[in-house]
């Protein structure tokens, strides 16, 4: 039922009232394949152009080139309620004149399936979306999180060959969003739809994707799992966008050595560079450790902020900018400002980037 999906130097240029001469190139050759059954996330901050990307699979802006398959069709010249894609909203998009069972109905009456049929998947749909009892109710008496089950229960009725998500999430408060990314996601895996999310939240990326493709200006920076795209950024601009990160600048020695802040490191990976260049180091606050005597680099505490699950540490180090270090777990130890110490940290840990 469910399709992969393949993108090919896909592009939309779009008329800038501002300067008729330059054209804006929202998205710019991007290429992707979403296998069979994969939630893939869109991240990138505004403007990257995610949600054009997402809206020329849907059908609703057509591309200036390139060509979106979903398995072997060719979609670009099939209208959005031909190619069996359904999207859920930001916005929920419910009808608020009907009830909750029958805006789930709706798509199916318009395929004009018999009433019993549409009767029985409907409940099915509304008991796997956790609403099961609701059904006669008013979409206007259902809290935030209950209206955006119904829009996924009125996307995933359709037994859409692929699912499509516009910042679902973004209208409902924090712990709501943690809860109903769960249920997304147990939903998606458990129905194996093909699905393409687009979020600018990072956390909300890294929980619910199978892949992340990262966007800056149009263009695609990374594609990856997400431990891949937190701990081997393709660049500094993805590193930052993913978590937090210290940007460490390091001297090139021999034999697959760096020379920071007074130490020698002989890091685990080859690194693409000559004895003497200058390179960045990535170096993750969570990956150092801290020791009054221990380590290999000499720091001075400049500022504690203790927040419950972790206490975060910014470091003095010559020759560097400040650390960024947090500490966690009952057997981390404790510093004050003014302290001095000693920094440690695995060279496994130590991520070279690309410039
Ligand atoms: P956000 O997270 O803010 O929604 P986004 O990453 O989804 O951002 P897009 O909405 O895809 O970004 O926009 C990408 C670029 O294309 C932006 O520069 C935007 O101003 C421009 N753009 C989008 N739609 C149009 C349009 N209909 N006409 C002209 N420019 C547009």
């Amino acid at each position: 039922m469910t399709e992969p999906v393949r993108i090919q130097g896909l592009c939309k240029a779009f008329d800038n009232l501002d300067d008729p001469a330059k054209p804006v190139l929202a998205v710019n050759q991007v290429n992707l394949d979403i296998n069979e059954g994969e939630l893939v996330t869109l991240l990138g901050p505004s403007g990257c152009g995610k949600t054009t990307l997402l809206r020329m699979v849907a059908g609703f802006e057509e591309p200036t080139e390139g060509d979106i398959f979903f398995g072997d069709r060719r979609m670009n010249n099939v209208p959005p309620n031909r190619r069996d894609a359904t999207m859920v909203f930001q916005s929920y998009a419910i009808f608020p004149h009907l009830s909750i069972f029958e805006n789930v109905a709706f798509g199916l009456r318009l395929k004009s399936q018999s009433r019993k049929k549409i009767e029985k998947h409907v409940t099915e749909v509304l008991a796997m979306t956790g609403l099961s009892g609701m059904a006669n109710r008013s979409p206007t008496q259902l809290s935030g999180g209950q209206q955006q089950r119904v829009a996924l229960a009125r996307a995933i009725v359709m037994e859409p060959r692929v699912l499509l998500f516009d910042e679902p999430l973004s209208n409902l408060d924090a712990k709501l969003r943690d809860q109903m990314r769960i249920e997304i996601r147990e939903l998606q895996q458990r129905l194996g739809i093909t699905s393409l999310y687009v979020t600018h939240d990072q956390v909300e990326a890294m929980s619910i994707s199978d892949r992340i493709v990262v966007m800056r200006g149009g263009v695609v920076e990374q594609v990856g799992t997400p431990r891949e795209i937190y701990s081997q950024p393709a660049n500094r601009f993805v590193a930052e966008f993913i978590g937090r990160a210290n940007f460490i600048t390091a001297k090139v020695g021999e034999a697959n050595t760096v020379d920071l802040a007074g130490a020698r490191i002989a890091l685990d990976a080859p690194i693409a560079a000559s004895p003497g260049d200058s390179v960045t180091l990535l170096v993750r606050p969570e990956v150092v450790t801290l020791s009054p005597t221990e380590g290999i680099i000499n720091g001075t505490v400049r500022r504690v902020m203790f927040l419950g699950n972790l206490t975060e540490y910014l470091i003095e180090v010559p020759g560097t900018d400040p650390w960024l270090v947090e500490l966690s777990g009952p057997e981390a130890p404790t510093f004050t400002a003014g302290d001095t110490v000693r920094l440690s940290l695995p060279p496994s840990s130590i991520h070279v980037l690309a410039e």
